[in-house]
């Protein structure tokens, strides 16, 4: 408004065409400013929907700004998982050169603790490492400690197109912080699609999945599609 102002002033009064033509302009230039910065004011404000983070960065800061508010059955960003991560490809994924075993002291695995687990909860694929690594060690800036419920899971309770299925998804919690704390420091630690799943059949836990390193993906561009409910679950979980 303060161009408004500042043009309004240099135009003149007179009831003479070329005045009214100087005020007709001062007018539209600020219609156009003033509507200009109510669009960035909401392109600031909205939620981010950038999809691959930055790989190869140090462990112990954020790799991007955490969301102010990451509310239950939401994602980041938003739209389909598959598009954010990539969807899963059997046909090039191999268990022995993709998985590896994920342990950390720090860190509570569910399969260590419950008799008669059919899986083994550290097992993730190898590009799950880093954030995870890093999301481990935002958790202890916080004295927060990481549960993990689930990694690889070939077989079982999964979807059939699951991330977890190729160790690129995992689900987690916390004691000490709250799931919504929880979704945003997975965002911040650089998982590519981070979901506060609230469901009642899986329980309350944070599913976050990694999109596969860019050489060995079978690639497929990222649209930030607007999600509908049944888009953001699709593949989840
Ligand atoms: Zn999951």
């Amino acid at each position: 408004m303060g161009v408004a102002a500042k043009k309004k002033k240099t135009s003149t009064p007179s009831g003479s065409s070329a005045g009214g033509l100087v005020l007709l302009l001062a007018a539209v230039i600020a219609c156009a400013s003033f509507f200009g910065g109510i669009r960035y004011q909401q392109a600031q404000s909205a939620r981010p929907v950038a999809a691959t983070a930055p790989r190869g960065l140090p462990i112990d800061r954020p790799v991007r700004p955490a969301p102010a508010r990451f509310p239950a059955d939401t994602c980041l960003p938003d739209t389909k998982e598959m598009l954010a991560s990539g969807p899963i490809d059997f046909a090039t994924f191999s268990p022995g050169r993709d998985l590896m075993r994920f342990d950390d002291p720090r860190v509570w695995f569910e399969s260590d603790h419950v008799a008669g687990h059919e899986e083994d909860d550290h097992t993730v694929h190898r590009c799950v490492e880093e954030p995870l690594r890093r999301l481990v060690t935002l958790m202890g800036q916080r004295q927060a400690r990481l549960k993990v419920f689930d990694g690889y899971r070939p077989m079982g309770v999964h979807l059939t197109k699951s991330l977890h299925r190729e160790g690129r998804a995992i689900d987690i919690a916390s004691d000490e912080l709250s799931l919504e704390d929880l979704a945003k420091l997975c965002w911040a630690a650089g998982f590519d699609w981070v979901f506060f799943e609230n469901s009642a059949r899986g329980g309350a836990h944070v599913h976050a999945s990694v999109r596969r390193p860019q050489a060995a993906t079978p690639d497929r561009p990222v649209t930030a599609a607007p999600a509908t409910n049944s888009a953001t679950m699709d593949n989840a979980e």
